[in-house]
């Protein structure tokens, strides 16, 4: 896998030599949580400190409405381990998490949520099994505070229905909050396409992985950005990023109803001149006519998920677009193009490797 370390240029303060670069990168896509950027660095500062390994948190502004940008423009000015990019507008929470791990530096980066719900106490924990040799560690939440029973049982039937219809695990109960190591963030950033379903790109690379447990409290503040139809929306990527089966539904169902359609007009030609009964009105044709209007709708639709996905992906459009970057000593504003692609993908070898 080509390493993509060499590539990146060192920070103003590297090159400063003010410290050391860092080993432990903390990513923290960002969408309105004013109320929270703080306490969290308060929260990393208290848990990593033990650890003794220069550390840095990236924030990244996905297009946040309320004062959460300035925030983080204010805590670069005291706080060299803080570094954020803004991105130009909402790209959504799976291409900011792309656009953090594109910018962070350390040779282990930890993906969290800004809100506080993964508590930052488990990061050493997670440390030391990469110390062990575990490319991606997750954290396996034994709780859910402040979710209700339907979210819990909704999200049980998706990781059940995903491991039916894909080849690789995807692990249960897991959210994005993981370490991940340098190779593993390599191989993530190499994956060109524009749908992300991070967590499943993650499980799909296949790197050595493990897990520790945590309890998942309610959020530190502010209110959820995940409403039931952006999960379903995410659901559906999912399935159709990581399997054909849906496809493979479509061309079955397809045979079944087309069998018995004909096993049924077979019946009645059948009963018509042998046994003499009148053929039933209009009510068997009807029911006919909307069972196979609606099957038809059904596995156009389903077909339709994967030409949307092939429309979106052949754009070939960038992830995101930074705005403006900043850093302890160091702030610049920008509109970049398209550094979202490591060079060996963005120059056209795209799903070749
Ligand atoms: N987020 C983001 N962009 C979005 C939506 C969410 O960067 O468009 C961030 C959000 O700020 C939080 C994380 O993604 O840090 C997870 O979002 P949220 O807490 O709303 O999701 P939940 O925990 O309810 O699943
Ligand atoms: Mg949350």
């Amino acid at each position: 896998m080509a390493d993509s370390t060499a590539r990146r240029p060192p920070s103003s303060r590297e090159a400063r030599g003010e410290s050391s670069p860092p080993v432990l990168s903390i990513v923290v896509p960002c969408h309105d949580e004013e109320e929270n950027v703080d306490v969290l660095v308060q929260r990393l500062e208290e848990a990593l400190s033990p650890l003794e390994l220069p550390w840095e948190v990236v924030f990244v502004d996905d297009g946040s409405r309320d004062g959460t940008l300035e925030r983080l423009r204010r805590l670069t000015r005291s706080r060299p381990e803080v570094r954020y990019v803004a991105l130009t507008r909402n790209f959504g929470h799976e291409a900011a998490t792309t656009a953090g791990l594109e910018h962070a530096k350390g040779d282990a980066v930890v993906l969290m949520d800004a809100d506080l719900q993964d508590p930052p106490e488990i990061i050493p924990d997670m440390v030391g099994l990469w110390r062990q040799g575990f490319h991606v560690v997750y954290a396996r939440r034994t709780a859910r505070d402040g979710e209700n029973v339907l979210k819990r049982w909704t999200s049980r039937l998706f990781y059940r229905m995903m491991a039916r219809i894909t080849a690789f695990d995807l692990p249960a109960d897991v959210g994005d909050f993981r370490l991940m190591s340098r190779s593993a963030v390599n191989a993530f950033l190499r994956m060109p396409e524009r749908n992300r379903f991070v967590r499943g790109m993650v499980a799909w690379s296949g790197f050595r992985s493990a897990a520790v447990t945590f309890r998942r409290s309610s959020r530190h503040g502010g209110v959820t950005k995940y409403s039931w139809w952006r999960l379903t929306v995410l659901a559906l990527d999912a399935m159709t990023s990581f399997s054909a089966a849906p496809l493979h539904l479509v061309s079955v169902a397809g045979l079944v109803v087309t069998g018995l359609s004909l096993l049924g007009a077979a019946t009645v030609v059948f009963q018509k001149l042998f046994l003499g009964i009148p053929i039933p009105g209009y009510a068997f044709l009807v029911t006919g006519v909307f069972f196979l209007g609606g099957v038809q709708i059904l596995m156009l639709g389903m077909i339709g998920e994967y030409v949307g996905r092939i429309f979106v992906d052949t754009q070939r459009r960038p992830i995101y677009f930074v705005a403006e970057q900043g850093a302890f000593g160091d702030h610049s504003e920008e509109v970049r193009g398209a550094d979202t692609l490591p060079p060996d993908t963005a120059s056209g070898n795209l799903g070749v490797s």
